[in-house]
């Protein structure tokens, strides 16, 4: 919920990628309150064939360097290359912040919070919430009931933070 989605294709270069209305600031707002910020994300793409890692690399350095102009932080991005169903670290699957988690033990992952807007990272945040005994999962623009705390746009969940 950080860019605009391309339909039915990925976000290959830096020129592609758009933030969302309110998202960049949204981001900055929040690293007033998160010690970290890391970004999930699932690009098949690469897998696929279609991107290379290095497409994927510069497109995500040039949105941690957008945040960080506009006064933000995002402290890491993590990536899962592979096709679905062939490795453990692919949304829904919570292998990519668990191994994050392990990696940074001063961080305390049952105080974690997900923030996502699809059906994948709603599993990925209660399975950590399974692992770490505590993660909460904010759902963004739910358009369904969900059991989860939900808010139509990331900019309105920071602010509501406020
Ligand atoms: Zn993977």
């Amino acid at each position: 919920m950080i860019n605009r989605r391309i339909v039915d294709d990925y976000v290959r270069t830096v020129e592609q990628f758009a933030f969302l209305p309110g998202a960049l600031d949204a981001l900055v707002s929040l690293a007033r309150r998160a010690p970290k910020i890391v970004v999930v994300t699932n690009q098949q793409g690469v897998g696929r064939g279609l991107m290379r890692t290095a497409d994927v690399d510069a497109v995500n350095a040039a949105m941690t360097d957008a945040v960080v102009a506009a006064g933000g932080r995002i402290d890491a991005v993590l990536v899962c290359p592979h096709l679905a169903g062939t490795c453990r670290c692919r949304k829904p699957l919570p292998g990519l912040a668990l191994r994050w988690l392990e990696q940074h033990p001063e961080v305390d992952g049952s105080r974690s919070v997900m923030v996502g807007d699809s059906e994948t990272d709603v599993g990925m945040g209660l399975a950590l919430a399974r692992h770490t005994g505590g993660c909460a999962t904010v759902r963004i623009g739910a358009r369904s009931p969900s059991p989860t705390t939900s808010f139509p746009s990331l900019a309105e969940y920071a602010a509501s933070l406020d």
